[in-house]
This record gives structure tokens, sequence and C-alpha cells, in this order.
């Protein structure tokens, strides 16, 4: 029955792939603590207005991918696509200006109806830090730096490759962008039709086109060094020079582009060559003029956003594994009652602790197991009597006993 199935782009989280998701948003939440983000989360929906204006009426979020509604009060409510516009939304909400600058980390659930592949999701997860109210190119350098060391306490820095660009100030991507209209309008009827559709309201995107035609043109089109003003050059200079002095390397991609007008300056992206075709696995850049686009106070701000998923995928094996239990197994009434109580010792010192109560000894003992039980504690009524317990670890099936009245300390695994 389709109803019983999950929503197509929409995935259940079972305990593995949760262990996963959390190492990484874990992992993340506290690298990005060292480097002075903390975190915040912002409601999963926004009035639709707060990405309409900020991630522009032509881009694919907006014309075809956002979970728009009228909700019973007939206001039009939007799920989050992304976080930025949610975090920019609080900024001017809360009166932060005052405490500018900010910065702020966030992870959870976003939502695009985009077709469902592998890699792309309808319901996926973004971890991303945001700092907000610094113009200084070392800004930049401090949000990518914290992204590469997530990616390094994830262990998967060296599957990545980070990306780098300048899309400059306003002046320089006005005169860019005028380049840009002056050449695709040479070959129009070599455009493809989205291209064409785009070369009037947002040729940067153009550059970032997929389809074949489009990609030879692009290849000659003019690149965007060639018109950056010195002021642009010079924060770019700075932005590079912070990263060698941390030893990040980058290449450079003059095609990396975002297209909205208050996109400014760096913009960067980390990718893997390890997951087919949707190998950007963190994307981010400077959005000086987004605030202001929002309704608030002039505000520059930069950061990244990443997917969970991909992260997950990248992670893989090297994810931990679930804490393995110690098991008790009681053998009789009164073993019975005692197992409560110890397995309450146990779970008290913050060790996994789990019971076999159904079957014969050689049942009980198979669940021991299966739920992967690094040692089973068995309760017999002799035991009992003379207040110890038999601990058995089963990689080796040795026992010793060990004495009730000092449990914890004795199934610590040593
Ligand atoms: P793409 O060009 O792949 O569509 P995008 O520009 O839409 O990417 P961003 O909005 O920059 O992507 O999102 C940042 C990151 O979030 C991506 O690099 C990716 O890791 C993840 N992401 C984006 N969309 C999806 C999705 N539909 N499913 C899973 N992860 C996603
Ligand atoms: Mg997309």
């Amino acid at each position: 029955m389709a109803e019983l199935q999950p929503v197509r782009g929409t995935h259940d989280l079972l305990p593995d792939d949760m262990r996963a998701h959390r190492h990484v948003s874990d992992r993340a939440r506290d690298v990005a603590a060292t480097h002075g983000f903390d975190e915040v989360a912002t409601p999963i929906f926004e009035f639709t207005n707060v990405f309409a204006r900020t991630l522009g009426d032509t881009s694919d979020v907006v014309t075809k991918e956002m979970y728009t509604f009228e909700d019973k009060g007939g206001d039009m409510l939007t799920l989050r696509p992304e976080n930025t516009a949610g975090v920019c939304r609080a900024f001017i909400s809360n009166g932060l200006a005052q405490h500018a600058p900010v910065k702020y980390f966030y992870s959870g659930p976003m939502f695009r109806h985009e077709r469902p592949q592998k890699g792309r999701l309808r319901q996926f997860h973004q971890i991303g830090v945001e700092l907000i109210g610094a113009p200084q190119p070392l800004a930049d350098v401090e949000v990518i730096a914290c992204g590469r060391a997530i990616l390094e306490a994830l262990g998967i820095a060296d599957n990545t490759v980070l990306e780098l660009n300048t899309l400059g100030d306003t002046d320089s991507r006005q005169a860019y962008r005028a380049a840009l209209v002056e050449y695709f309008s040479g070959h129009i009827d070599k455009l493809s039709q989205e291209s064409k559709d785009r070369l009037e309201r947002n040729p940067l995107r153009i550059l970032d086109s997929k389809d074949e035609g489009d990609r030879k043109l692009v290849a000659d089109a003019p690149v965007f060094s060639d018109y950056l003003n010195p002021e642009s050059v010079d924060f770019f200079g700075t932005v590079k020079e912070g990263l060698d002095a941390l030893g990040i390397a980058y290449r450079l991609n003059t095609r990396l582009v975002r297209g909205l007008d208050y996109y400014c300056h760096t913009a960067f992206e980390f990718t893997t060559e390890m997951l087919g075709a949707q190998g950007t696995v963190m994307a981010g850049g400077r959005y000086d003029g987004l605030i202001e686009q929002l309704g608030g106070p002039s505000t520059p701000g930069v950061g990244w956003a990443a997917g969970i998923e991909r992260l997950s995928m990248l992670v893989g094996e090297q994810a931990p594994a679930a804490d393995r239990p110690v098991v008790v197994v009681p053998m009789g009434d009164a073993a019975e009652r005692q197992a409560l109580v110890s397995a309450k010792v146990l779970r008290d010192a913050g060790i996994r602790a789990e019971y076999a109560f159904s079957g014969n000894m050689k049942k009980r003992m198979k669940h021991a197991n299966k739920v992967n039980a690094w040692a089973a504690l068995i309760l017999g009524d002799d035991e009992l009597a003379r207040g110890v317990a038999q601990l058995k670890t089963l990689d080796d099936g040795e026992q010793r006993e060990v004495p009730l009245d000092d449990l914890a300390a004795a199934c610590h695994r040593g």
C-alpha cells in the first residue's frame, strides 16, 4: 500500500543511519564550538517571503523546489529549503545587530521538491555555520577553516578538494555581468532554453549550466578575473593568504558561481570524487546583501552548509558502532528480581545493560550474542546466596566471579 511507504525522496533513519548522522552532527558541533560558533535552531517553516526574497525568484530552489502551502489561517508558508535565510531572519527578528558579529552553528532537516536520485533527497539534513556582521576577509578564512577542521575531525578531509573563487564586489560583478550578457547575446541561438531565460536576470548561472551546448559556449566566455577591481583582488588575496598560512590547499575554479546579487567575494565548495555526480559536500560563501534584501539593516555575512547524508556516506564504516551491552542472565525466581537491580546498578554507572529473561540458559545466551553483548552476567541461586555473579566475556568464553556489591567496577570493559 502506497500510504505505508515513506514519501518519495524521504527516508527513515534506522539506528545505524541515525548513529552515523549523530556522529557527523556531534563532531561538527564540537569543532564549530572550538571556533566560537554556538548552536541555534530556527523553525523548519517560515513565511514563504523569507525564501522568495533571499533565494531570488530565478533560482532553482524557488522556481521548482519549494514545499509551499497555505495554512489554515491563510498564511503562505514554506518548509525551509536551506537555513541561511532563517538564521538571517532570526538575526533581524531578535534585534541581534547590536551584538554583531555573531557566530552560529545549526543542524537539521531541509526540504526540497527535487527529482529523487542517489544523494539527492526531498527531506535531507544539513549542518552549517553563519558568521554575521564581519566584513573582513579573515572572517571568510575562519569560516572555511572551521569547515575544513570538521572534515578533518570526521577523517574525510583527504577525500575532498576545496574549490575557491571570488565574485568580487558589486562594481566588479556588474561589469562582469554586462560582459557575460554581451558575450552570450552574440551566441543566443546556441543557448539552451533555460539559459536564454537566465540571460537577462541571472547570467552568472549560465556558467553553471549542465547543458552540453551551453558548456561549449561557457568554455570561451569572459572570465571573472579580468573584471575584478583592485579592492576585490585585494580581498581575495587576503583570503588566499589566510588559507596558505593555515596550510589549507585549494583549487581555483572560476566557474564556481552563485547566481544571486547579494553573493559577493568568496565562493567555495568542498567536493569529492567518491560520490559520483553528487560531489559537493559543503558549499558556502559571502552574502553581504542578504540581510538588507530581507528588510534588515545592511549587514555582511559569510557561511556554509553541508549535507549530512553525503558526509555520512563519506564517513562510511568509520562511524562508531553502538556500545556493546552487558546482558544480565538470571536463572530462577530470586535471581530475576536481583537481575532488575543489577541492571539498574550498571545503567546508573553509564554501562549499557540488557536482560535475557526468556527460555532456557542456551536461549538466553543466544539472545546475548544477538544483541552483540561483550559479556553476560549470570545470576544463579547459589551465587546469589554468596553475594556474587558470574561474568562471562563472550568473545573468549572466559568466566570469573564478581561481587554483587561492586558490580559497576567489575563490569567496566577493560
Ligand atoms: P546542487 O547543485 O547539488 O543541487 P545546491 O546548490 O542545491 O547543490 P546547496 O543549496 O548549496 O546545494 O546545499 C549545500 C549542500 O547540501 C550540498 O552540497 C549537499 O551536500 C546538500 N544537499 C543539497 N541538496 C540536497 C538534496 N536534495 N539531498 C541531499 N543533500 C543535499
Ligand atoms: Mg540543488
